[in-house]
C-alpha cells in the first residue's frame, strides 16, 4: 500500500476544512490552540511510520487517555471492572450527571467522564508505591517509546481549577459506593491523564498493541490480552466519539477514541494505528478536520471494517 501518497492526498484534500469548527474553551489552557493545525501519523504493525502535516507537535490528548487507563484497569480487574461501569453508548453528553442518578451511580461506559473516573479509581486501588498519575504516564511513555511524553502541568492545573463537573461526578459516585478511593486522589490522577501531551506519531505508536491483539509488534511485549483488546476496540467503536459515536462508525468504520484537544486515535486491527490532530471541534466535541481525514483514510485504503 502506498501509505505516504495516501497521507499526502489527505493533507491536500483536508486543507479547506482546517479552521472550521471551534477549539475547546472549557479551560483557558486549551483555548489557545491553533484551529488550523493538522497532523496525522500511521504506524503499521510492521513498525513503519508515515506522517503528514505537523505529526511531531505535542498536543493535549485529553479523553484519548481513557483508552490507556481502560487497558490498565482491565489488566488489574478483568471482567470484574464491568460490575462498576457499563458498556453501552450513553446517548448523553460526556459529562452528564442525569443518567448516573437514574442508574444507581454506575456510568454507562468507560469513555464518558464518570466511567473514566471509575476506571482511574480502579488504578488507584491497584497502584502500590507509585501514584496513579505516574503509572499512567509511565504506560504512555512505554507504549509510545518516547520519554518526551509528559503531563502538561498548566493543563492539569486548569482541569483541576475548572473541574467542578468532574468533581461532582466523582463525589456523586462515591455517595453510591461505586468509587472506592478518596475522590480527590482519583480526580488528581484523572486531571493529569487528561493533560497528557503527545504527538500524532507518539500516539499512533502507543496504540499499536490495539492493532495487534494486545502484543506490541515491535518489542514483542504483551500489553493486554487478546480478549481485553477485543473489548477495548468494541468500546472504541461504540462509545469512542461522545454523542457522535454512531456517526463515526457510519462514516469511518474503525474503532476510534477522540479527545477535546482535537486528537483521534483510530485502530485498523491487524494493520495499523492512526492518530490525527486538528484542534477545531465539531458540535459533539470531536476534531472536525480529524474526523474527515479519517473518513478519507478509510475510503482511500478500503480499510473500513465493514
Ligand atoms: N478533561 C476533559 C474533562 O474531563 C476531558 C474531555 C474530553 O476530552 O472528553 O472534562
Amino acid at each position: 500500500m502506498k501509505w505516504q501518497k495516501i497521507l499526502n492526498e489527505i493533507r491536500q484534500e483536508i486543507q479547506p476544512e482546517l479552521g472550521n469548527g471551534k477549539v475547546a474553551n472549557y479551560i483557558p489552557a486549551l483555548s489557545e490552540a491553533d484551529p488550523k493545525a493538522f497532523g496525522m501519523a500511521v504506524v503499521t504493525t510492521d513498525g513503519e511510520i508515515f506522517t503528514a502535516g505537523n505529526a511531531t507537535e505535542p498536543f493535549s490528548i485529553q479523553s484519548i487517555s481513557k483508552v490507556l487507563t481502560l487497558t490498565l484497569a482491565l489488566g488489574f480487574e478483568n471482567e470484574n471492572l464491568f460490575e462498576r461501569v457499563g458498556r453501552e453508548p450513553s446517548g448523553s453528553a460526556f459529562n452528564s450527571i442525569v443518567q448516573l442518578e437514574q442508574e444507581g451511580g454506575i456510568p454507562r461506559n468507560p469513555f464518558i467522564n464518570a466511567g473514566a473516573i471509575v476506571v482511574t479509581d480502579t488504578i488507584i486501588t491497584h497502584c502500590n508505591r507509585q501514584s496513579g498519575a505516574d503509572l499512567i504516564l509511565d504506560l504512555a511513555r512505554k507504549l509510545s517509546c518516547s520519554g518526551r511524553v509528559r503531563v502538561d502541568d498548566e493543563v492539569a492545573r486548569s482541569e483541576a481549577l475548572w473541574g467542578n463537573r468532574n468533581r461532582s461526578l466523582a463525589y456523586f459516585m462515591k455517595s453510591f459506593g461505586v468509587l472506592k478511593n478518596d475522590p480527590e486522589e482519583v480526580l488528581q490522577a484523572y486531571f493529569c491523564q487528561c493533560a497528557l501531551e503527545m504527538t500524532c506519531t507518539e500516539l499512533a505508536r502507543a496504540g499499536l498493541y490495539l492493532a495487534n491483539d494486545g502484543v506490541d509488534p515491535v518489542s514483542g511485549e504483551q500489553v493486554a490480552t487478546h480478549a481485553h483488546v477485543n473489548r477495548i476496540n468494541a468500546l472504541m467503536m461504540t462509545c469512542g466519539h461522545y454523542d457522535m459515536s454512531g456517526d463515526f462508525a457510519f462514516h469511518v468504520g474503525l474503532p476510534g477514541k477522540s479527545g477535546v484537544g482535537g486528537g483521534i486515535l483510530a485502530i485498523v486491527p491487524g494493520v495499523c494505528a492512526v492518530a490525527v490532530w486538528s484542534p477545531a471541534l465539531n458540535k459533539a466535541g470531536n476534531s472536525l478536520a480529524g474526523t474527515l481525514a479519517l473518513e478519507l483514510f478509510s475510503e482511500k485504503t478500503s480499510l473500513n471494517l465493514f
